[in-house]
């Protein structure tokens, strides 16, 4: 049986891949930002693949700002980027 994956694309380097190997960010209605590595958060979501490059490219051009229509302090980079390694490093696929 086939089943249909999700594709979604990293808002660094463009490229499509299937949702679980991405590494969703989300912004909350709060006005916080997020990585939703189980990506079931509600809000505006953002997707960049697991590597550090592209985390790295889309902070220094403000892909998440673009994105997420929000703005982010150094310090909320800091914890995503700590969220973010989390993320990479769990190469377990999220149960659902
Ligand atoms: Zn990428």
């Amino acid at each position: 049986m086939k089943r249909k994956a999700p594709k979604r694309t990293c808002i660094a380097c463009g490229s499509t891949d299937e949702k679980r190997e991405l590494v969703r960010f989300v912004r909350a209605q709060d006005g916080t930002v997020a990585c939703d590595p189980g990506g079931k958060k509600a809000g505006r979501g953002a997707y960049v693949c697991r590597d550090s490059a592209c985390f790295e490219r889309a902070r220094s051009k403000h892909l998440f700002e673009a994105r997420l229509r929000c703005s982010l302090s150094v310090e909320d980079y800091e914890r995503l980027e700590q969220e973010f390694s989390v993320c990479c490093s769990d190469n377990a696929a999220p149960t659902r």
